[in-house]
Parts: structure tokens; C-alpha cells; sequence
């Protein structure tokens, strides 16, 4: 069985973001980016699977500028047979990641696509779950446990106040949580192999997507700033600070 995983490439998780001067995003130029910690989840999954021998080959896709290529050498690192670019300087939003990912099903016919449950950049969660919709196959969104057993997935998935756990008919779309699995560190043999490792690249208009936004961004601002908070030296004063200055928010 084939797996197909997308990766995006996210301003790194350790990067305090800043918003644009102009307020229409937020500040790219010169910020460590890195792969979105969920897609990670994704390729360590995936990479699991074809050692046990579930899976034959694992592609992974990322879409955006140029330099998403280093996102997919990092996949590939990690473990990944092969990469896709689709290479595109327009800001892609969900509906169009999840049609050039349906246009890649068609081609590549996986027997699952896992995707992270969101990016961190945009927190959309929505890519998996417009794929699965476009391409009409059954999805289990913000897995945390996975087995494939024959023509099935069985997919534990977090939901509000505990675990459910999915039967699936492959092909399927699953969505990745953190409890899924810890990814590995790609070591240096392995970045060193996947120098060598292809990666095609392919533009929108070849799998027949217009990648234009169809969401208009108004505006990007920061959160408010939040007060500082302030030592007491008693619990007399704490009591007092409660009742004279606390408010209900
Ligand atoms: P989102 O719906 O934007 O929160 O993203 C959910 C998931 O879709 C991500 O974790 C990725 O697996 C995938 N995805 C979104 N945008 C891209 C992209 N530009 N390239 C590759 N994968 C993407």
C-alpha cells in the first residue's frame, strides 16, 4: 500500500511570530521555518507502517514556494521514498490544498493520505476533512492510534472527554494528533541519503487546480497585551486584593 503525507512548511514552532507592520499577516522574512510538528507526526507514522511491512512506499507532498523542497528533504530524511513539490508563490488556502491533494490521489492512488490535523501557522483543520470530501472516502480525524488490519484502518481518535475508535474502508483520510507517536530525529547518514532521494516538481495549473484564495484576510493583529502580574506578601492582602480589585472576565 501506498501513503501519501503531506508536509507543510510553518514558521518553526519556537519562533515567537510577529504580525506585519501593515497588518496583512504575519512576518516571514528571515524566521526559521520548519515542518509543521503535526506533518512530522504524519512521516513518523507513515515511516512505521513500511517498516512493519504495511506499507510499500511513502510520498510526500508539499505545496508552496521553492524552499517547501526543504521540508520534503527533512521527510525524506526521516524516512520518506520520494517527494512532490507543487511549487506555487500564491498563498494557498485549504479548499485549494485539498483539491491539488485530490489531484494527486488520482494519480498516485494511495491507500491512505495522512495529513496533520492542522497547521500551526493558520490553525484552518480543515485540509483533511475538504479532502476527504472531495474525494469521498471515509476520514478519522485527530488520530492517536493506528492500525491497519487487511482493507481496514482501525483509528483511535481523540474526542471531547475521551478516546472513539473508527473503522475505516481504505483508501482513507487520517488526520494527525500528538499523542499519536514522538517523530524521530532524521540522523545524519539519513540527510545525507536523502540528498539522493527524488523529488518531482509539479505546478497547480499540470494537475488542472487554480490555486487562487477564495478567503480574504481583513486583517492580522497581535493579541492584547496582558498586565503583567503582581506579588502580594500576605494571604491578608491576597484576600484583599480579591475582594477591592478582582473582576469576574
Ligand atoms: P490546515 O487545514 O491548514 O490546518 O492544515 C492541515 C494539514 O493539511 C497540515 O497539517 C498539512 O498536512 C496539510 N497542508 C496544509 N497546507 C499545506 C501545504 N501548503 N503543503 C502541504 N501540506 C499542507
Amino acid at each position: 500500500m501506498k501513503l501519501l503525507i503531506s508536509v507543510k512548511r510553518v514558521v518553526d514552532y519556537n519562533v515567537k511570530v510577529r504580525v506585519k507592520a501593515d497588518g496583512t499577516g504575519v512576518e516571514t522574512n528571515g524566521v526559521k521555518m520548519s515542518m509543521n510538528p503535526f506533518d512530522e507526526i504524519a512521516v513518523e507514522e507513515a515511516v512505521r507502517l513500511k517498516e512493519k511491512g504495511v506499507a510499500s512506499e511513502v510520498v510526500a507532498v508539499s505545496m508552496g514556494p521553492p524552499a517547501c523542497s526543504e521540508t520534503l528533504r527533512t521527510a525524506l530524511a526521516m524516512g520518506a521514498d520520494r517527494g512532490i513539490l507543487v511549487e506555487t508563490e500564491v498563498a494557498l488556502q485549504p479548499l485549494a490544498v485539498a483539491k491539488l491533494l485530490r489531484a494527486l490521489a488520482e494519480r498516485e492512488q494511495p491507500g491512505m493520505i495522512i495529513l496533520g490535523k492542522q497547521a500551526i501557522d493558520d490553525d484552518m483543520n480543515a485540509t483533511g476533512q475538504m479532502l476527504a470530501a472531495l474525494l469521498g472516502w471515509p476520514q478519522a480525524t485527530f488520530a492517536s492510534k493506528l492500525a491497519i488490519e487487511g482493507e481496514r484502518a482501525m483509528v483511535t481518535r481523540e474526542v471531547d472527554g475521551g478516546l472513539e475508535t473508527l473503522e475505516l474502508r481504505l483508501p482513507a483520510i487520517v488526520t494527525t494528533d500528538l499523542r499519536l507517536n514522538e517523530p524521530r530525529y532524521a540522523s545524519l547518514p539519513n540527510i545525507m541519503k536523502a540528498r539522493k532521494k527524488p523529488i518531482e516538481t509539479i505546478a497547480p495549473a499540470a494537475l488542472g487546480v487554480d490555486p487562487a484564495p477564495r478567503l480574504e484576510i481583513v486583517k492580522v493583529a497581535e493579541p492584547p497585551k496582558r498586565q503583567g502580574g503582581r506579588k502580594v506578601a500576605s494571604v491578608a492582602e491576597l484576600v484583599e486584593k480579591l475582594t477591592q480589585e478582582a473582576k469576574v472576565i
